[in-house]
Formats: structure tokens, sequence, C-alpha cells
């Protein structure tokens, strides 16, 4: 049965009840119904569901309750590093002394808010190995097409301008020839080899001086690291190319190694990944770009700087590769990360890359009997199965991930990386517990053997969800989301 509140806020609806009791005549000659001029008065009442105050408390109440998030479970969505977000986080980026600052004042009233941004700014490059960030770009692939900005601006500035192709491995995550393509780059593709990792022999033919850079990403997407960085840095560089770093995956390395020491040019760091700001439903969230020494003037502008009497000020260079935000990125977003530094100080941020690969690790380890794993061998921070070992019930991985759902589990990231036909891409991150990921390995176990023994229960789930398995390219295409749509 379906309760009252379960229903939608518009079956709710009965005629002349209403959410608000307002006077009906507080200013002299002012009347709420009345006393409008007639060319402000709508003509026809606008649809609205009526309803009371409490009707609605509870609607949404519920309605939200339906959500699931990283504070209700477990959420091993890879290449998304789903971490715990500290909650002095939010008390820190909801302090009035910052959020009461309005962007447009003058430097010298925002001292403060500037401190922050320059101190996390030069943490970032501390930890990458770097010389100098950018916070201002909003988000990952923000920071790719900011970054893939300055490395056109290099080479147009040295009046090189045939380097109009970007190298990116078939792992890459799709951002990252999307971001190329954007920033108006031809894509060439290279290979990886069968351990996962880009085929340096692959590589090799396609450098030549129409070559603009290469984009990787370490650990890649296969939770691999790669080892053939130095030869590969040699390599592109030796043709005049740059090394371009996506840092989404930068959690698994945090403090062990830096982007910089192996070679790195520029590359982005994902805040809402690694250093545990909140992410899902579209952000906000923000995406540093970092450069070698060298490429400082062509970060994007503003650049926050600091002169010798201590004080904080914007600077614009005029080789700079433009301007890639409104004023200096999310600042909510920069203000947690900050916050997240310093709560873990320079020894627990050591720690934070070894407790992700170990748990990585345990769970791959103790499921590789049930589910394929096409690559052996210790992986980083994440890893790739591709479906189940025994194939022959028909049961996929989209089966399998909505099978999750009814345990109450988030579904791992599906068919992706592409480099697999029943990709299963899992990270549990460093902030679980032992006792969840031997809960989720127990799971995931008890759905192998459904699939094998009882495959129909597992290709029609979900069973237990508010609503069953969706048309999915229909709701990402079509979504209908209002009322009215749907009953049209
Ligand atoms: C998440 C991710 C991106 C894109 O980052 P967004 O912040 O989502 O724009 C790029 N590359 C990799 C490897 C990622 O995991």
């Amino acid at each position: 049965m379906i309760r009252n509140y379960d229903k939608l806020i518009f079956e709710l609806s009965k005629e002349g009840r209403v959410g608000y009791s307002l006077p009906k005549k507080e200013i002299d000659g002012y009347c709420m119904c009345c006393g409008l001029p007639d060319n402000l008065k709508r003509e026809t009442t606008p649809e609205l569901p009526e309803v009371t105050e409490f009707d609605v408390v509870r609607h949404y109440t519920n309605l939200s309750n339906k959500n699931f998030g990283v504070d209700t479970g477990f959420y091993p969505l890879g290449s998304c590093t789903m971490k715990y977000n500290p909650r002095i986080n939010e008390e820190m980026a909801a302090h009035p002394a910052f959020t009461q600052l309005h962007p447009s004042l003058p430097v010298e009233c925002a001292q403060g808010a500037l401190e922050v941004y320059y101190n996390l700014a030069e943490s970032l490059a501390e930890i990458s190995g770097l010389a100098a960030f950018t916070l201002n770009p909003y988000a990952g692939a923000h920071g790719e097409l900011a970054g893939l900005m300055i490395m056109r601006q290099y080479h147009m500035q040295r009046g090189d301008l045939k380097r109009t192709k970007v190298i990116v491995p078939d792992s890459a995550h799709g951002t990252n020839p999307a971001s190329a393509a954007v920033c108006g780059l031809e894509i060439v593709e290279v290979k990886s080899t069968a351990n996962g990792t880009v085929d340096v022999e692959d590589l090799k033919p396609l450098l030549d001086d129409t070559i603009a850079g290469i984009m990787m990403t370490n650990p890649n997407t296969l939770g691999i690291f790669e080892t053939e960085i130095p030869e590969i840095s040699r390599l592109v560089h030796e043709c005049g190319g740059l090394l371009y770093y996506d840092g989404a995956n930068l959690n698994a390395v945090l403090g062990k190694c830096r982007p910089g020491d192996m070679g790195f040019d520029i590359m982005h760091i994902n805040l809402h990944k690694t250093f545990s700001t909140p992410h899902g439903g579209g952000g906000p969230g923000d995406g540093p770009v970092g450069v070698r020494a060298g490429l400082e003037q062509y970060l994007p502008n503003p650049q926050v700087k600091k002169d010798a009497d201590g004080k904080f000020y914007l600077e614009c260079d005029e080789k700079s590769s433009g301007y890639v935000s409104n004023f200096l990125g999310n600042f909510g977003v920069i203000m947690r990360a900050y916050t997240y530094i310093l709560t873990l100080g320079r020894e627990n941020v050591k720690m934070v890359g070894p407790l992700a690969v170990l748990n990585a690790n345990y769970v791959k380890e103790a499921l590789k009997g049930d589910y394929y794993l096409p690559i052996e061998g210790v992986c980083k921070h994440e890893f790739v199965f591709d479906g189940l070992v025994d194939k022959s019930t028909g049961v996929t991985t989209l089966d399998i991930a909505k099978r999750l759902l009814d345990y109450g589990y988030h579904a791992p990231t599906i068919y992706f990386p592409l480099l697999f036909h029943q990709s299963i891409m899992i990270e549990p991150t460093e902030t679980e517990s032992k006792e969840t990921l031997d809960e989720f390995i127990a799971v995931m176990k008890k759905v192998a053997r459904e699939a094998a023994e009882n495959p129909d229960v597992v290709k029609s789930a979900p069973h237990s969800t508010p609503v069953r398995r969706l048309d999915e390219t229909t709701a990402a295409r079509f979504p209908k989301t209002t009322y009215k749509q749907m009953k049209g």
C-alpha cells in the first residue's frame, strides 16, 4: 500500500488547503489579496499543489531519505574516491568570517580568504612537486581544459604553431579526449599493453613535431601504477611535447610520490575526490591546476600572490591562458580541502595512499575467485573485474550492479574503463573499516552465488528500490522533471 506521504506532492493537493497564514491587512491601504495593482496580477492562478506546511515537510523529508550518499552507506564508485567528508570541513566552510565576504570586495578587505587560497595552493604545490597552482577551475574536467589551454599557450608563445595533437591512452577517462577536443586539439590514441600500462612501443611512432603533449593518469583508471613514466617523460620531452597528469587518482600516491618528480609539467587535482570535499549531484567541486617552474605565467588569471610584507594581492599576467572562472573558484570547496589538509597534517597525509591501497587489495583478493580479474597483481587504490568468473548463466555487470542496490549498496562504476566488456570498477577508499569491507565482500559473494543458482533474481533486480530498472538512456536524454510531464 502506498502511504499518503509517499505520494507525489501534487497528489496530496486538496483544493483550498494552504501552507501559510498571512495577516489580511498589514500596511494601511495595502491588502495581500486585492492591494496589488491590476497590471501586476496574474490572469490565471499558478498550478501549485495546495498543501499544508506539514505535508511539505514530511514529503521532502521522506524524499531525502530515499537518497543514497556516502553518509548513508558504502559507496565503492571506482574513479570517484567517495571517502568520508569530515564535519569539521563543513564547520570551517560555514564560518561567517568567510561566508559573508562579497567576491567583489577590495583585496585589502579579503586578506584572510586570499591567505586560505594562497596556503592551499602552496600545500598542493608541495604535495605534487610542482611550482605553482591555480584553484580557479570548478572541477576536474574543467581543470583538464585549463591545463590544456596552458599547454597550448606554451607552444603558441614559442611560435611553435604546428603542435595541435595530444596523445591520450586507450584506458583514459572520457573527460581527457573531451577536454582536448574542447581545447581545439586533435586526439591521438596510444594503446595499453596486456598489463594495463601505456605501451611505449606503440607510443614511439606517434611522437613528432605536431604533438603538443600527452595526458596520463597515474595510477591509471585500471588502478595500475604506470612504471614506464621516466621513459615516457624522456621521449615526450625529447620530441618537444609536455606531460599532463590527470590527478583524479592522486589519492593512491598522496604523500608517497609526486607527479612533479615523475616529470609531469601540468596537472589537475580533484578536491572533491582526494581532498574530502563533497561531490555528487553535480558539485560544486574544484579542480586546481599546477605547473612546473617556467610555466607559471600561463596559469589562468587572476593569480593570488603575496608581497614582501606578507600582503596578498591579485595579479593578471598578459601571457596567461585566460580566464576560466568568475572570481577565484569555488571558495567553499577550497575552505574544506584546506581544513582537511590541516587536520591530517604532514604525517597523516602520507597514510592516506597506503590505506586506500590496502583496502582495495583486500577486497580484490577476497573476490577474485568469484569475479574475473583480468589483470593480476597488486593494484593501487582501485581495481577492475571483468564480470563474473562464471558467465554461463548470462548474468551481466549491469545485473550485478542492480542487485547490489537491493542489499543497500551504491553500485561500483560499471562498463568503464572500456578495455573490458563487463568492467566493474571498485574503489573502497581509506576511510572504510574492515567490518564494512567484510560485509561488502559477503554481499558480492552472495550475488555471485545467486547468479549461479537463481540467475533470474539477479537479472530482474532491483526488487526493493522505490523504482525498478529504468530505461537509463531515455531517463538521461528525456527526463521528466515536472508533474505535468509525468502525467502528460
Ligand atoms: C573524475 C575523473 C575526472 C573528471 O573529474 P570531474 O571532477 O568529475 O570533472 C577525470 N579523470 C579521471 C581519471 C577521473 O576519475
